[in-house]
C-alpha cells in the first residue's frame, strides 16, 4: 500500500496550485462581485489542457486518470468554488456522458471541441418538478421520420443547469416514450447551443459561486437530427446515474479545496490575532476549532482519493463516491462555518474571504444529489433494502 502521490500526480497538484494563486486568485474578487462568468480564465484552462484531464488523449482530453482530475478540481476550488464548478460540470457532466456512451463520429464531432477545451459543456437533468427524483423528467422528445433516419423534436425545460448560457453543447434528458411497467422511457441527446427551438432562460442569483453561471434551459420544438441521440433510445438514465457516480467525485473534490482554503484562512489568523494579550489560537475553544478542521480535512480527501483510485481500477466506485461526497460535502460546511467563526466579526464581513467559502461550500451539500440522497444511496447498498 502507498499512500504517496505519484510524481506526475505531485506534479499536477503544484502546478494548478502555482497557476491558481499566481494567475487567477487576483481576479476572484472583482468577478464574485459583478457576478461575471471567468470567460478567459476558463479559455486559459482550456489551453493548458485541464478542460478534458480524465478524457482520453484521442478523445480531445489530457489523457490522465480520475485522481488527477480529484487534484486539479480540488486546487481550482481551493482558490475559486465558482472555476471548481464550472470545470467540474464541463467535464463530468458534459464531457462525462458523450466519454461513456458516445459514438466514435458523435466523440469526434463533440467531444474533442470539448475536451480539449475549445466548447464548454454542460448537462441538463435537472427539472422545476424533478430534482432527486431525476426520473421524474417531463421534458419530451418525440420522433418524426424524415431524410438520414429523421429527427428527434423536443419540448420542455431545465432549471439550475451549470454553464447555462457559456455552454456550446448541452446534453440533456428527455422523455422519448414509457415502458412496459408503465415507467418513464428517459434517452439522453445533444443539443447543440444555436439549435432553433433552443433557448437559455433566466439566470439564477444563488447564494454563492456567484461567477459560476446557473440557469434555464428551454425548448420548444426543439428539432436535433437522430445522429444526436446519446447512448440507445431508454439508455439515458442510466447513463446519467453512472455519469452523476464519477461527479459525486469531483463535487467531493471541490468540497475539499474549499474546506483547505477555510483551514489555510483560519490558521494564520488564530496564530497573530491577539486577545486579551494572546494569540486567539492559544485558547483551547479556538484550537480545537482547528484541529477538527483539519483532521475532518485530511479524512474527506482520503475518501475522495480512494473513490478516485477505485475508478481508475476499473471497480466498483459507487458507494465510495456516494461516501466521499456526502462526507467532503459536510465538512465543507462545517469547516468553512469554523473559519468564519475563528475570524468573529471580520469572518462575518466580506474584507476576508471565508464568508465566500462558506457560501460556496453550502452547494456541495446540494448539487448532484443531496446530502438525503447520497445516504439513500448508501443506505441501500450497505443494506440491501429499498429505503425511501
Ligand atoms: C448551483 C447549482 C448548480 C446545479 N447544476 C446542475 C447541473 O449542471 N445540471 C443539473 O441537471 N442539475 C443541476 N443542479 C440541480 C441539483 O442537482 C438539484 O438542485 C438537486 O439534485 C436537488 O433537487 P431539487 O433542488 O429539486 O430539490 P428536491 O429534490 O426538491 O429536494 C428538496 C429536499 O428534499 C429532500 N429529499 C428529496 N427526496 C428525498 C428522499 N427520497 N429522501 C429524503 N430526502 C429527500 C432533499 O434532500 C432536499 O433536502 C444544480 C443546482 C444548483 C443549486
Amino acid at each position: 500500500m502507498d499512500l504517496d502521490l505519484s510524481t506526475e500526480h505531485a506534479l499536477l497538484r503544484s502546478t494548478v496550485r502555482d497557476f491558481m494563486e499566481r494567475e487567477v486568485a487576483p481576479v476572484v474578487g472583482a468577478h464574485e462581485r459583478e457576478r461575471r462568468f471567468p470567460s478567459e480564465v476558463v479559455a486559459r484552462l482550456g489551453e493548458m489542457g485541464w478542460l478534458g484531464i480524465p478524457i482520453p488523449l484521442d478523445e480531445g482530453g489530457a489523457g490522465l486518470d480520475t485522481l488527477a482530475y480529484a487534484i486539479a478540481i480540488e486546487e481550482i476550488g481551493r482558490v475559486w468554488g465558482s472555476l471548481g464548478l464550472i470545470v467540474a460540470a464541463h467535464t463530468s457532466l458534459g464531457c462525462g456522458p458523450l466519454h461513456l456512451a458516445g459514438s466514435a463520429a458523435q466523440k469526434a464531432r463533440f467531444l474533442v471541441p470539448m475536451a480539449s477545451g475549445r466548447v464548454l459543456g454542460a448537462y441538463g437533468l435537472t427539472e422545476p418538478g424533478a430534482g432527486s427524483d431525476a426520473g421524474g423528467t417531463r421534458t419530451t422528445a418525440r420522433h418524426e421520420d424524415g431524410p438520414d433516419g429523421g429527427s428527434w423534436v423536443i419540448d420542455g425545460g431545465k432549471r439550475f443547469i451549470t454553464n447555462a448560457g457559456q455552454a456550446g453543447t448541452y446534453i440533456v434528458t428527455a422523455r422519448t416514450g414509457s415502458k412496459d411497467d408503465g415507467s418513464a422511457e428517459i434517452s439522453a441527446f445533444i443539443v447543440p447551443a444555436d439549435t432553433p427551438g433552443f433557448r437559455v432562460g433566466r439566470l439564477e442569483d444563488k447564494l454563492g459561486l456567484h461567477a459560476s453561471a446557473t440557469g434555464e434551459l428551454f425548448f420548444d420544438d426543439c428539432r436535433v437530427p437522430v445522429f444526436n441521440m446519446l447512448g440507445g433510445r431508454g439508455e439515458g438514465f442510466r447513463t446519467f446515474l453512472r455519469i452523476l457516480d464519477g461527479g459525486r467525485i469531483s463535487i467531493g473534490a471541490l468540497a475539499v479545496g474549499l474546506a483547505q482554503a477555510a483551514l489555510d484562512a483560519a490558521v494564520p489568523y488564530a496564530r497573530t490575532r491577539e486577545q486579551f494579550g494572546r494569540p486567539i489560537g492559544s485558547f483551547q475553544g479556538v484550537a480545537f476549532m482547528i484541529a477538527d478542521m483539519a483532521t475532518e480535512i485530511e479524512a474527506a480527501r482520503s475518501l475522495v482519493w480512494k473513490a478516485a483510485w477505485l475508478k481508475d481500477q476499473g471497480r466498483d466506485y459507487a458507494l465510495v463516491a456516494a461516501q466521499a461526497k456526502l462526507f467532503a460535502s459536510e465538512v465543507s460546511s462545517r469547516a468553512t462555518n469554523a473559519a468564519i467563526q475563528v475570524h468573529g466579526g471580520y469572518g462575518y464581513v466580506t474584507d476576508f474571504p471565508v464568508e465566500r467559502f462558506m457560501r460556496d461550500a453550502k452547494l456541495t451539500e446540494i448539487g448532484e444529489g443531496t446530502s438525503e440522497i447520497q445516504r439513500l444511496v448508501i443506505a441501500r447498498r450497505i443494506l440491501g433494502l429499498k429505503i425511501v
